[in-house]
């Protein structure tokens, strides 16, 4: 008999750990798992050296050590305009993936509904279904214009016993970057609804096309917005785990109250050194933009190229292509059989859906690595039209 307990279940070894395992195992270029292939800031790296030879080796405090706090304020004030108390209105986490599951254990009986958009990163329904909440997902759909989404079947997945929204934008795996009028739509069904946000903006700064806004500076929503970030992505430290929550009072003190029990604190020497790296100038945070912003159009022109379709990005490290044209019918299947046919690993965006149709035919690579890493895999890429 599975010891594992039901609502489990259905979850296997993430996706993100098979391929990766795959990459090792056939010696592939990886292009599945988003993870940098350089290292962040060395400011960033020197302030941690100094911090662990400094002697902070213990328990940071439960909410995060105060100059983050402070810092990861004053970074949204400065990008964002939005305004939280650093004592009381900002908490440090174990990443974004602690941030999101200790919201939704903090925030949702078992049978409150949580509306997401689908695909969605695969954490999201694991931690809804240890809360034993159930998800109401809205379907992105890949075509022309991007990923765009039917705003009845928005309307439609609000109901009685909605308790939260869970919005990723730039979102991951598609890259899409919600627009102006969707953000609009979501905060008005909140509202209506009196429903919670909790926004996962770990892309926040890696937009290409567009801008970023966050949901919270919309009108009504700083109040009933729980808004997550995360050092991994804008720092290149993936292995750190250091994430933060901002909002208002109750709903950060609500999801301190489950975080305290599920790791109470992390990265106690990593905490100051993302607080420097959150201060350095604007240079560093249009540098990394640009730098992604040229790595994208390389991989989407390179998969172009070898036969894919390709859905250009507007955000993240992210692209996802359309596997028909080159006779592929099921992404799964497609991306275990990549080793093999050419030395490349990706990641199938169907085990990211509830309908899986919707994806069958999509998978995702990632651009975030050194361009020479990126033209070895188009140039293996290409073998696949050939053969
Ligand atoms: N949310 C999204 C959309 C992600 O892509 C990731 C992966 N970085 C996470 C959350 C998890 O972030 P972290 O590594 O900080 O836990
Ligand atoms: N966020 C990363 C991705 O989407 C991976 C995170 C993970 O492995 N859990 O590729």
């Amino acid at each position: 008999m599975d010891p594992l307990v039901a609502r489990m279940r259905p979850f296997g070894t993430t996706i993100f750990a098979e391929m990766s395992a795959l990459a090792v195992r056939t010696g592939s270029v990886n292009l599945g798992q988003g993870f940098p292939d350089t290292d962040g800031p060395p400011e960033m790296l020197e302030a941690a050296v100094a911090a662990i030879m400094g002697g902070r080796n213990q328990y940071p405090p439960g909410p995060g050590v105060p100059e983050l706090r402070r810092a990861i304020a004053a970074h949204q004030r400065r990008y964002w305009d939005l305004d939280y108390d650093p004592d009381g209105e900002v908490l440090v986490t174990a990443g974004a993936t602690e941030a999101i599951a200790a919201s939704i254990l903090a925030l949702c009986e078992a049978g409150d509904e949580v509306v997401c958009f689908e695909p969605y990163y695969d954490s999201y329904a694991a931690s809804i279904a240890l809360a034993g909440a159930v998800r109401r997902p809205v379907t992105l759909r890949a075509g022309h214009d991007g990923y765009t989404f039917d705003p009845d079947q928005l309307r439609a997945a609000f109901g009685p016993r909605t308790k939260m929204v869970l919005l990723n934008s730039p979102h991951n795996p598609t890259g899409k970057v919600f627009t102006p009028s969707e953000l609009a739509l979501i905060a008005l069904l909140c509202q209506q609804h009196d429903v919670v946000a909790v926004t996962d903006e770990v892309y926040e700064h890696m937009v290409f096309d567009g801008a970023h806004t966050p949901l919270a500076t919309l009108p009504g929503m700083r109040e009933r917005t729980v808004r997550i970030s995360s050092a991994g992505k804008s720092f290149s430290c993936t292995g750190w785990k250091v994430g933060w929550v901002s909002g208002p009072a109750p709903l950060v003190s609500a999801v301190l109250r489950v975080k305290q029990f599920l790791t109470y604190v992390n990265a106690g020497p990593q905490q100051p050194a993302v607080a420097v790296a959150l201060g350095l100038p604007d240079s560093y945070f249009d540098g990394l933009a640009a730098s992604l912003r040229d790595k994208r159009d390389r991989l989407c022109a390179g998969l172009a190229d070898a036969g894919f379709e390709v859905f250009r990005p507007e955000g993240t490290y992210f692209v996802t292509a359309d596997i028909t044209p080159l006779g592929g019918t099921d992404g799964v299947d497609f991306c275990r059989a990549l080793p093999d046919r050419c030395g490349v690993v990706a990641v199938p965006t169907q085990v990211f859906y509830d309908h899986p149709d919707a994806g069958r035919h999509l998978i995702r690579f990632a651009f975030c690595k050194r361009d020479e890493v990126l033209d070895e895999a188009v140039a293996r890429l290409r073998k696949l039209a050939a053969a």
